[in-house]
């Protein structure tokens, strides 16, 4: 398939899922086990055929990224826990040439970084020109596991008076307007919600308990928070809500079937590479001249 076939294809598969505009979003529209018109049986090798596609074509655009140096690319992936993160971003990101990629996981903040303000070790990690930065969670979950769960917000050191009942809604127009920062200056954002069932995670709970080869995945924690999954969901709905912008869309994309995740977030990175005037730096007369006399030089010895 010729890469402009594959970039219309990309667009089509994204656009469902896709969130430019959160004011009328409703979570329930998604269904984390939709996979459009494919189905398991019939579509999942051309699915995969169609990923290792997209693989290529993402290859291909990532070295135009890299050379021309104009661009860089964050893509955040928030997530309940074995959703499927990890696996789309290796999947997808399978073909890129690791130079042109930098990939940071957040974990719980550090005592240094509780001595910060919350974006200040997102900053520190955010993508240099000409790559793709991948935030494996990030600052959003200043508005997510920090507003499910209380006791966080308290370790923030943040005077009384800064925590009233505004707090998240300052917080949504914070990043609102830092990721505003961001697209004004060439880093380019696009958030993935990775939306799995709470049926489908307790099932990726249960193989990781009785696959030896996946235990090391499975932590009590994590099995703990489902206590807390309605609180997850509407906070992931106001989140969408609230920061879903043209500039910065999030694309919620049903993760109940890995095989279709994976081609949906890799249709979302293509159609977002493709979205941007990337080419190959122009070679100007001087160097066409360099090069010439460069060959001849070659050539004679
Ligand atoms: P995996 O489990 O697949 O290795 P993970 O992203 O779940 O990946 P963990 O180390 O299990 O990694 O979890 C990181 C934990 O840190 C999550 O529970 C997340 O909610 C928490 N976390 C991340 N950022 C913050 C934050 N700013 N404040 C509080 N907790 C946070
Ligand atoms: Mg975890």
């Amino acid at each position: 398939m010729k890469t402009k076939k594959i970039i219309k294809t990309a667009r089509e598969l994204a656009k469902p899922f896709r969130v430019s505009k959160g004011k009328n979003f409703r979570l329930k529209d998604i269904d984390p086990d939709d996979t459009l018109e494919f189905t398991e049986k019939a579509d999942k090798p051309r699915a995969k055929e169609t990923l290792a596609m997209g693989v290529t074509a993402l290859a291909e655009l990532q070295d135009k990224l890299y050379a021309q140096d104009k661009w860089a690319v964050l893509l955040i992936f928030q997530a309940m826990d074995a959703a499927g993160k990890d696996g789309a971003i290796k999947h997808v990101m399978s073909g890129v040439n690791p130079q042109g990629c930098q990939v940071y996981s957040f974990k719980s903040p550090s005592a240094e970084d509780l001595d910060h303000d919350y974006l200040w070790r997102c900053m520190k990690h955010l993508p240099n020109r000409g790559h793709i930065g991948i935030f494996n969670r990030s600052y959003y979950e200043q508005v997510l596991v920090v507003r499910v769960h209380p006791d966080f917000l308290a370790k923030q050191k943040l005077p009384p008076k800064l925590v009233g009942k505004k707090i998240w809604e300052h917080r949504f127009e914070d990043i609102r307007n830092f990721e505003q920062y961001l697209a004004r200056n060439s880093i380019v954002v696009r958030k993935f919600f990775l939306h799995i069932s709470k049926k489908e995670q307790k099932q990726r709970f249960l193989d990781r308990i009785d696959d030896p080869l996946k235990n090391w995945k499975f932590s009590s924690n994590d099995a703990n928070e489902r206590d807390f999954w309605d609180d997850y969901m509407e906070a992931y709905e106001e989140m969408i809500q609230e920061t879903a912008t043209k500039d910065a869309p999030w694309y919620v994309v049903p993760a109940d079937n890995k095989w279709f995740t994976r081609v949906v977030v890799a249709a979302a990175v293509i159609e977002t590479l493709a979205s941007l005037d990337l080419a190959y730096p122009k070679v100007d007369e001087g160097k066409l001249k360099e090069l010439a006399a460069a060959k001849k030089k070659l050539l004679s010895k």
